[in-house]
């Protein structure tokens, strides 16, 4: 064994043997590998073997792409059989709604370059004899899909990461983890120390355990998991093809064809997460007591939609547990606050999903950033709210949720609330219908008198269109008002601040009272973050970014902070408040301060520290809603004196609350993106339009300034642009592809109804060439073509008169 490496991986599952052989293929052969057991000691031995493409995220699902493509490969490096069986896969729909779900799920393929089709009940029947389509209006197949032998797979990727240069210790636990001042580790193992530079935590079932061994929570729960196998069946060894695997979701279940027979796995409602206090050291290759009970409803479900199934012996019954995040996707990167710690763990589809995040992971540790956005498996989307009572309360709602639609403007109820500011209560008595980000609940719109408290899940426009509109005319009109609570905010002080800001933002820092707008750019150029920087005071600054990537950007400020003269806090929660939007804005802020507010006092892009009713308020003339508009910010303990204030002398002005719907619809008209849809590690700022934010000429040599200079010397390929869509009940939601002359050629990245200018909006990608104003497109919505005009100049207030008046 060897006593130091650079990288020292933990766990000896699909995934641990993934992360190995993608590091080893991306440059790195001093790495090891340490596993308790044997390898496949954990989840992986008793998994089904299944893989698919399909994940509501287009990274994920083009990881997935990648991962069973690499199959092939693993089998040509290493010599070993990977047990491939490339059978193709068929979602059945048997509602409109679950076939609005799966034309979204076509058309966001489109884009992807996925080839998977919408086919009709006869051509379902035609691939699979054994499915009764009785009710079932059609079905999503993708000839991807398809399984392997688990073990052989894990054994291929060792195999493959020991032939260039990788080493593997198995039966030798990891004990113990202790960090040196450099920031390496020293891996305490029952064979002894190994001093690694960095350590990956790819420990499966025992994850948790692995991340409590350095003071960190992860959060993920395992969840127990059954599958059936039946005895051979005469529809199955007749025919002299292997049939392709069935998802049916209304019965949450998944069939294939093993061997003679057929497998089914069950994704019950009844379900419970498993090891509430920490998985055994010794549980091993060992598998849990059946639960049949459990799955009595989904088998009668099932042998109604597969009948061979009723008279079926049962060969053997499958039930062990697995790991799941609360959203029910990996959690990969460097765990934010720990150096040379990398997490790759709650991998709940390991052979769908173990080649992407194994490359992800390398690429992060070799390159020092992905290739792709994978934030959406990034382990820093979750932050500290995160409580293991949250965490098992969100995975056992992910877990029965597994095979549900996901409507887009769903709000999944379970362990809420969790976090609320003060004006919670006061939004509840105003019939708020609220949603949740990064634990905390915000206010999506207000409910009239009589209209349910919850929104409709559709793909559709829902019951709170006429609800959402009435709070943008509102704004429009007179004034609104809305909490700012979710937006990310941090204090940037000390004599160093100015010097550390310029060297990590990419654009110009404000002078004292001014506030500007700046990219956060990777080293490869790419966004990391969209910011609103306010120079409060000589040395203090307020930067202001989206909420859910606190953990994101507190990660990456941290990698580059100096030791010395600067201090960085995350106030996100200690300084909220609210934004006032509209033409009475100004009027209304006068009546709440003896500060003069006027235009020449405080002019656009401007901030002040001054006294707001009784708090003394961080205030800034900027709005996200495109019209004249202000947000305040105060202490978190007198968020409620300031309601007061604002809302006593907001019956003059007939001030209105509007919630985070109506904001999104107000910021379309203006084409602003958002951070995480049009703004995000997948584009830069040329292809954005944030290069109108950049400082190119700035004489700091700020992260990613060489790759900035290369894309204005090389202007990009594709941009971002807006459409008005000629819509019937449905508007883009993000990710339908752009056709033109019969081809797609770009992707939508957010849009919906714009109410005051009563238009259905798209923003989206396509090729520079193409932009033309008042070009014509198609943008495919539910499976329908909906003509799209190109335009350029914002459908409100085009001059930005009323937001800079
Ligand atoms: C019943 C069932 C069916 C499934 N079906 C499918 C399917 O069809 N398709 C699919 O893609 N996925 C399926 N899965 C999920 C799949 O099994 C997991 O996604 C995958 O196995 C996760 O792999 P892993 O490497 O992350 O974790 P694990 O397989 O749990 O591996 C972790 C490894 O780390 C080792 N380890 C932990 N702690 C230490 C330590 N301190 N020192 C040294 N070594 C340590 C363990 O011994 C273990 O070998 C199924 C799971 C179950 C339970």
């Amino acid at each position: 064994m060897k006593t130091h490496v650079q990288v020292a991986v933990i766990g000896g599952g699909v995934v641990g043997c993934s992360v190995l052989y993608h590091l080893t293929k991306l440059g790195w052969p001093d790495v090891c590998l340490i596993e308790r057991s044997e390898l496949t000691s954990g989840s992986t031995w008793h998994a089904a073997g299944g893989f698919h493409t399909l994940n509501s995220d287009p990274n994920m699902a083009a990881l997935q792409g990648y991962t069973i493509n690499l199959y092939k490969e693993l089998e040509a490096i290493s010599g070993l059989t990977c047990g491939l069986h490339h059978v193709g896969g068929i979602t059945l729909a048997d509602s409109p709604e679950r076939m609005d779900f799966i034309k979204a799920a076509r058309a966001m393929h489109r884009h992807m370059g996925l080839d998977t089709q919408i086919i009709t009940p006869e051509e379902i029947k035609e691939l699979s004899p054994i499915v009764n389509t009785e009710g079932i209006l059609g079905g999503l197949y993708d000839p991807l899909d398809g399984h392997l032998d688990p073990s052989g797979t894990t054994h291929a990727y060792a195999k493959a990461a020991q032939m260039q240069g990788a080493e593997i210790y198995l039966r030798n636990p990891v004990t113990d983890l202790n960090q040196r001042p450099d920031g390496s580790w020293d891996v305490t193992t029952k064979n002894g120390i190994i001093h690694a530079e960095h350590v990956v935590n790819a420990g499966g079932l025992w994850a948790r355990e692995l991340g409590e061994m350095v003071g960190v929570f992860l959060p993920l729960h395992p969840m127990e998991h059954q599958y059936l196998i039946t005895d051979d069946l005469p529809q199955v060894f007749t025919r002299d093809q292997e049939l392709p695997h069935i998802m049916d979701p209304s019965g949450e279940s998944y069939l294939r064809q093993e061997g003679k027979g057929l497998v089914i796995g069950i994704y019950e409602q009844d379900c419970d997460p498993w090891a509430l206090d920490g998985t055994r050291w010794d549980f091993g290759h060992e598998l849990l007591d059946n639960k049949l009970d459990r799955i009595g409803d989904s088998l009668e479900f099932a042998f109604k939609r597969f009948p061979c199934l009723e008279t079926a012996g049962i060969k053997s019954i499958v039930n062990g547990p697995f790991t799941f995040a609360p959203d029910g996707n990996p959690l990969v990167g460097p765990i934010p606050g720990l150096q040379n710690y990398w997490s790759c763990c709650a991998v709940m589809a390991g052979f769908s999903q173990g080649g992407g995040v194994g490359l992800s992971l390398a690429e992060w540790m070799v390159y020092g950033e992905p290739s792709r956005d994978v934030f959406a498996m990034d382990v820093a989307r979750y932050g500290n709210y995160c409580t293991k009572a949250y965490t098992r309360n969100k995975v056992r709602e992910n877990y029965q949720k597994r095979f549900s639609i996901s409507y887009p403007n769903e709000e999944l109820p379970a362990g809420r609330p969790l976090n609320t500011t003060p004006a919670y209560a006061i939004w509840q008595q105003q019939r708020a219908v609220f949603g949740q980000g990064y634990g905390m609940e915000h206010v999506n719109y207000f409910a009239p008198e009589g209209e349910p408290l919850e929104e409709t899940p559709s793909f559709r426009r829902s019951n709170a269109f006429a609800a959402i509109g009435n709070e943008c005319r509102a704004v429009r009109n007179s004034v609104g008002i809305n909490e700012v609570h979710n937006f990310g905010k941090y204090l940037v002080t000390g004599e160093g601040a100015r010097a550390w800001l310029d060297g990590v933002m990419a654009g110009k820092l404000p002078q004292i009272g001014r506030v500007t707008l700046s990219p956060m750019l990777s080293p490869s150029g790419k966004l990391m973050g969209d910011f609103t920087i306010s120079h409060l005071a000589e040395n203090e600054y307020q930067l202001t970014a989206s909420f859910s990537a606190q953990d994101l950007h507190m990660r990456w400020f941290e990698q580059y902070l100096p030791a010395l003269n600067v201090d960085l806090k995350n106030i996100s929660m200690s300084r909220i408040g609210f934004q006032i939007a509209g033409p009475k804005a100004r009027e209304l802020l006068a009546a709440c301060t003896r500060f003069d507010v006027s235009h020449s006092a405080m002019p656009f892009l401007s901030v002040r520290k001054i006294e707001v009713g009784q708090c003394d308020a961080v205030v800034q003339r900027i709005s996200y809603t495109g019209d004249l508009g202000y947000e305040i910010y105060v202490p978190v303990e007198q968020q409620i004196s300031l309601y007061h204030t604002l809302a006593n002398e907001g019956l003059a002005f007939d001030l209105k609350p509007f919630g985070m719907r109506a904001m999104m619809s107000l910021r379309l008209e203006k084409s602003f993106g958002s951070w995480m849809r049009e703004y995000k590690p997948d584009y830069t700022p040329m292809e954005t339009g944030m290069d109108r934010f950049m400082d190119y000429k700035k004489e700091a040599d700020y992260i990613g300034k060489a790759a900035a200079l290369k894309e204005l010397a090389e202007p990009p390929k594709r941009q971002l642009v807006s459409f008005i869509v000629d819509a019937i009940d449905a508007d883009v939601v993000a990710d339908e592809p752009i056709w033109k002359d019969g081809n797609v050629v770009g992707f939508v990245t957010s849009g919906g109804y714009a109410h005051f200018s009563e238009q259905s909006v798209a923003l989206g990608f396509v090729p520079t060439q193409m932009i033309v104003e008042g070009a014509t497109f198609e943008i495919e919505i539910l499976g329908e073509m909906r003509p799209a005009k190109l335009f350029s100049k914002p459908l409100f207030d085009p001059q930005s008169k009323r937001m800079q008046s």
